[in-house]
């Protein structure tokens, strides 16, 4: 499995002596993209040292982690459970759908009982209903996510100062800062609102991978595009664009944010000239059908 380095050619960095390379993660793996196989690696292989048979874990119904996880159980010889937030939707969406076809036992909760994911009483009780599973919390984000995510960096085979990565939970973020031990500078793109919490729990989850504090990162949050899965159409106008002119699919929860973020910040000159960017394309590119049915648009 690769995830090969791509340079993007344009005008608009190279004038400026920038050069712009996609860390592609999407091509990692067909159906375990990007971003989630390297938090789930060093997962599996606490679960089957714990010699578990299930994994469980939780997200949204159009859930990259979700669909991850499912794909990972299947070829690595899991059971899988899915706790999912909100109401049962027949015909599943295509992320469900596609979860269940490759063996995951999908459970819905209330959006009120989700919010208890992380409470320990909770995941006790979750054990105990679902055969002592290996569990694994929403969007993959633990200490041997981290780990995993430290890999990243190790793989980049060229010299570069920045350094960009989309944002969710931060576990992502967290292991390529951590991975780098301080050098170089790692940009942040966070998807939803509310940086200032996510700038903490990045902190914490490399302190508690390996009690270390880093300066050289920052998170920019004016690329959130009003939140999480809201959809604007100057967004998805952007991704048609970079698609015609990169040949490159990109997703609008995360990397469609973190491409517009950055070409703007090119544009608005933030890079000093001779700069050397490396941008991660974490993969999500599952939920696009799921969009497609949604909002009857072509992402
Ligand atoms: C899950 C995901 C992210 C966010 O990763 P975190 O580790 O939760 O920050 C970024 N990009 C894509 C495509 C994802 O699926």
């Amino acid at each position: 499995m690769e995830a090969p380095l791509q340079q993007l050619h344009n005008p608009l960095w190279e004038n400026q002596g920038i050069a712009l390379w996609v860390k592609r993660e999407d091509l990692l793996h067909p159906a375990i993209s990007g971003n989630k196989w390297r938090k789930l690696k060093y997962n599996l292989e606490e679960a089957r040292r714990q010699q578990k048979s299930t994994l469980l874990t939780f997200g949204g119904a159009y859930s990259n982690h979700i669909a991850a996880v499912a794909a990972a159980g299947q070829e690595f010889g899991f059971r899988t459970t899915g706790i999912i937030r909100g109401e049962k939707h027949l015909p599943l969406n295509p992320t469900l759908s596609f979860a269940a076809s490759v063996g995951m036992a999908l459970h819905y909760i209330s959006r009120e009982a989700y919010r208890q994911k992380s409470d320990l009483l909770y995941l006790t009780q979750l054990a105990e209903q679902f055969g002592n599973p290996y569990l694994i919390p929403e969007g993959g984000t633990n200490s041997l996510a981290v780990k995993g995510c430290t890999e990243i960096v190790a793989d980049i085979p060229i010299d570069y100062d920045y350094i960009c990565c989309a944002c969710g939970t931060g576990g992502t973020i967290a292991g390529i800062i951590a991975g780098l031990e301080g050098n170089k500078q790692v940009l942040g793109f966070p998807a939803l609102k509310g940086g200032e919490f996510l700038k903490e729990e990045i902190t914490q989850l490399i302190d508690r991978y390996n009690g270390q504090h880093y300066d050289n990162w920052q998170l920019i949050t004016d690329y959130h595009f009003g939140g999480y899965a809201k959809v604007k159409p100057e967004l998805l106008e952007f991704m048609r664009e970079f698609q015609q002119q990169h040949n490159m699919p990109l997703e609008p929860i995360y990397t469609g944010k973190m491409f517009y973020g950055l070409i703007d910040m090119i544009q608005k000159g933030y890079f000093p000239q001779g700069s050397r960017l490396v941008a991660i394309h974490t993969g999500g590119l599952q939920g696009n059908a799921g969009f497609r049915e949604r909002l009857g648009v072509e992402v």
